[in-house]
């Protein structure tokens, strides 16, 4: 049922992408590639005094990638950069199976817990979280989850 109810989600997400697109005016940018699957992901945030007013994406890549760029855009906007960190940290460990998830803490993120038992999508499903740390760390260069 629960289960059910992930797909349900990830699906949704990876149909009608939100926050999908271009933003002109973002402060950090950097683009993500994760070659075991490949997916790729170009991510745009708008950072005004510590805090992501506006967060976009583009890219193609598999239904787990997309969900969860999509799903992260949610989650980012409007949090700290000090809050996005903290969520970036319980998002890696929850997909990484080294904690639970609890939907208070996660809300919709909680949907990519079933990750963890398959190592290659926890790539697809960090992917797009590593690309916009790079963003927040202004490194130039593409990064793979490599
Ligand atoms: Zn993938």
């Amino acid at each position: 049922m629960l289960d059910q109810l992930y797909q349900e989600v990830i699906l949704d997400h990876n149909k009608s992408p939100r926050n999908f697109g271009e933003l002109e005016e973002a402060s950090h940018s950097a683009e993500g590639h994760n070659p075991l699957c490949g997916d790729k992901v170009k991510v745009f945030l708008d950072v005004e005094d510590g805090t992501i007013e506006d967060i976009r994406f583009q890219g193609a890549g598999c239904a787990i990638s997309t969900a969860s760029a999509s799903l992260m855009t949610e989650a980012l906007k409007g949090k700290t950069l000090e809050e996005a960190k903290e969520l970036f940290e319980l998002f890696h460990q929850v997909v990484t199976g080294k904690r639970e998830a609890s939907p208070e803490e996660m809300g919709k993120l909680a949907v990519f817990q079933g990750v963890q038992k398959y190592p290659v999508r926890v790539k697809c499903a960090s992917l797009a979280w590593h690309t916009v740390l790079a963003a927040l760390k202004q490194r130039d260069e593409a990064v793979t989850t490599e």
